[in-house]
């Protein structure tokens, strides 16, 4: 295949393609049996229990007691909205302290802002430089008064895996409730409620190849919540709007399927994230992963390529079919590099040149070939023509 015609997507992270099996478990839902869940002749019953069982699969799968700790949300974004805002305004109306790290997805610090602007106190915990958030630091910043601690499971930038167990232990034993972003792990490590003993979890489908906007939240029976969106009374009251059954039967289908092989897919993945880490660093200077430090995430890979702008690196790799993606300035449409990478301590110059790479299901070795075939010389050529490079990385900058 000539190359400029060669289509490789490494941004996994950032979505997935719907699995062909996914959409054919949706497709009936999507045209025949399009019947409103709550109506109560057959069509719509049918909608109904396939709801249902989408549910009961999805709460079997992440070891949830109960179908009715599952609501299905339209994304991600919402799932976190609805465990910070719902959680604590119900818990505490009048106000309290709440933990959330600060490397957080913006779908919880955003509403964590929220609830500044209320009146409640917010601590922004900072991971160590390893990229993990420590648990005795969890413990130091908790109070008599901390309503919930917010921590996500896996990051989506730098891959790290959180002790989200341990956080929760020391979190209940002061008195708070605990919730975890698991959008990037659901699936691809082992996830279950009650081994983490968690209270509140989010998911998004587009990642685990189901469809967007779909999402769904993890809540305990009893956990105190404020629903966000209020009108028919929909999912146990908690999340009103007709709902999405093509979106849920096929996020417990795509769950399904990341379950089934999540063992050899996850030392597959992991085999390729290592080949691309090593295959930068030996072949360009001046380059690093971000950390090593395990417990990560087998499918990303985040490098610092020291001296060249992510924007330029993205936008040459497109040029030749590459899809990543960085967390430098430009692309995000801020100033300020990735709040991530600063919060583990890395320089704004160096954040700038951060580059991350996810890898998925169909994700290749000859993908991985081609990407390391086509970077380093995209990486020499910006260094060879950027005016500050020989002077800020020395003489090692050849
Ligand atoms: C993608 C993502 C979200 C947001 O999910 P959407 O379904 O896109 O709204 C939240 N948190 C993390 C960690 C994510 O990776």
């Amino acid at each position: 295949m000539d190359a400029t015609d060669r289509r490789v997507y490494l941004d996994y992270a950032a979505t997935t393609p719907i699995d062909e099996r996914v959409l054919e478990s949706m497709m009936p839902f999507l045209t025949t049996a399009y019947g409103n869940a709550n109506s109560l002749y057959s069509t719509g019953r049918e909608a109904y229990s396939a709801l249902e069982d989408a549910r009961e699969r999805i709460a079997k799968l992440i070891g949830a007691d109960h179908p009715n700790e599952i609501q299905f949300t339209g994304c991600g974004t919402e799932s976190d909205n609805a465990a910070l805002l719902g959680i604590v305004s119900r818990k505490s109306p009048q106000g309290g302290h709440v933990i959330v790290s600060s490397f957080e997805h913006h779908a919880i610090l955003e509403p964590a802002h929220a609830l500044e602007k209320r009146g409640y106190e917010v601590t922004y915990l900072a991971p160590r430089k390893s990229g993990h958030i420590a648990v005795e630091d969890v413990e130091a910043a908790l109070r008599d008064d901390t309503v919930l601690v917010s921590i996500m499971h896996g990051n989506n930038e730098i891959g790290t895996v959180q002790p989200i167990a341990e956080i929760a232990r020391v979190a209940h034993a002061r008195g708070a409730l605990m919730h975890t972003d698991a959008a990037q792990t659901l699936g691809k490590i082992p996830f279950d409620v009650n081994e983490l003993g968690i209270d509140a979890a989010t998911f998004s489908g587009h990642k685990i190849y189901a469809a967007k906007g779909i999402g769904a939240l993890y809540l305990r029976r009893g956990t105190p919540f404020e629903p966000l969106l209020r009108g028919g009374g929909q999912e146990f009251k908690k999340r009103s709007g007709t709902q999405n059954v093509p979106g849920a039967v096929g996020l417990a289908r795509a769950l399904e399927l990341m379950v089934e092989d999540h063992e050899e897919e996850s030392l597959r993945l992991s085999t390729l994230r290592d080949k691309v880490i090593e295959g930068v660093t030996s072949r360009l200077e001046n380059t690093v992963a971000t950390t090593l430090t395990e417990p990560r995430l087998p499918n990303i890979a985040s490098l610092l390529i020291k001296g060249v702008e992510g924007e330029a690196m993205l936008l040459q790799l497109d040029a030749k079919g590459i899809a990543v993606s960085t967390g430098s300035a430009c692309s995000s449409g801020s100033l300020e590099p990735s709040h991530v990478l600063l919060s583990i301590g890395v320089p704004p110059e160096i954040a700038h040149g951060s580059l991350r790479i996810s890898l998925g299901r169909f994700t290749t070795e000859e993908d991985i070939d081609y990407f390391l075939e086509v970077f380093p010389p995209i990486v020499e050529r910006l260094r060879s023509m950027s005016p500050v490079y020989e002077k800020m990385f020395g003489s090692s900058a050849k």
